[in-house]
Order: C-alpha cells, then structure tokens, then sequence
C-alpha cells in the first residue's frame, strides 16, 4: 500500500518514516489533540481514492477519536482551495471540541429550497450513481 507515494507532498514525505499507522498531530492544531489521518497513497482528492486505502481510514479515525478522550468533537475532511484543502494529499482532520472556543468553528450558511428544485437536484445525483 505505500507504494504510491512522491517525492514532492509533504504529507507523502511524513508517511514514508511511519511504519503501519499514518495518523499524526496536525502542526497548528485548532485545539489540543487536533490529529491528521492520512492514507498512505498520493491522491489529491477524497474520491480519487482506491477503496481498500478508503477502508482503512475510518478505523484509524475512530480509534484517534476514542484515544482523545473526548466526547465531543468534529471530523473535516476538505477537497479544493475553496473548501478550505491547503494539503493536496487526501487528509482527515479528527479535531477536539473541548469548549466552544477551541476547536472548529462552522459557518452553516443553509438555504431555503423549494421542494421542485430538491426533485431536479436528486434526479441529477441519481443519474450519476
Ligand atoms: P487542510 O486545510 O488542507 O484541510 O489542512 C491541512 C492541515 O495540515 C493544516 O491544519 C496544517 O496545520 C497541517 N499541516 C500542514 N503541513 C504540516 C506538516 O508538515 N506537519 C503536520 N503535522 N501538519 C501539517
Ligand atoms: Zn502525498
């Protein structure tokens, strides 16, 4: 599984010294405890990951969740400059929300749709699956 990796991705660089696992402490965490998983594969974006590499990483997080000892927090995981992905290396970010002033803040700008437009945006998605 590590055999897709380059030379170039800093994220690529900090899993080939790892042996098994690729979970680690982000560099400028929102709140102690913020940890990144990673799989061990260079792919830019969520779904241009291979499935077995997919598989694994939802364990890992979990495990990563439960060892932070909270019971609060929130799992991120950005694709593209606009939703906020600076890394081009798929990541998950498993963050601590031990108050309300550490950890993620969320804006949730939600809209009104009208129930026509709910049907046409399904039947778009439905087509592609
Ligand atoms: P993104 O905004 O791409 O979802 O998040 C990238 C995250 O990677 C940021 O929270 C940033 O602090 C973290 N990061 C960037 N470079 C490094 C690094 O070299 N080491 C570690 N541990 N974290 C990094
Ligand atoms: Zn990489």
């Amino acid at each position: 599984m590590a055999d897709h990796l380059t030379d170039s991705c800093i994220f690529c660089k900090i899993i080939r010294g790892d042996l098994p696992s690729y979970a680690f402490l982000d560099i400028n965490p929102l709140s102690d405890g913020h940890a990144l998983v990673i799989p061990k594969y260079h792919a830019e974006f969520f779904h241009q990951l291979p499935e077995d590499h997919l598989a694994d990483i939802l364990p890992l997080a979990k495990k990563i969740a439960v060892a932070s000892g909270l019971d609060q927090y929130n799992l991120l995981q950005n694709n593209g400059p606009m939703a906020h992905q600076v890394v081009k290396h798929v990541h998950f970010h498993i963050i601590p929300k031990p108050n309300a002033e550490e950890g993620l803040g969320v804006g949730w700008p939600q809209k009104q749709v009208e129930k026509e437009d709910f049907a046409i945006i399904l039947s778009k998605i439905k087509e592609k699956l």
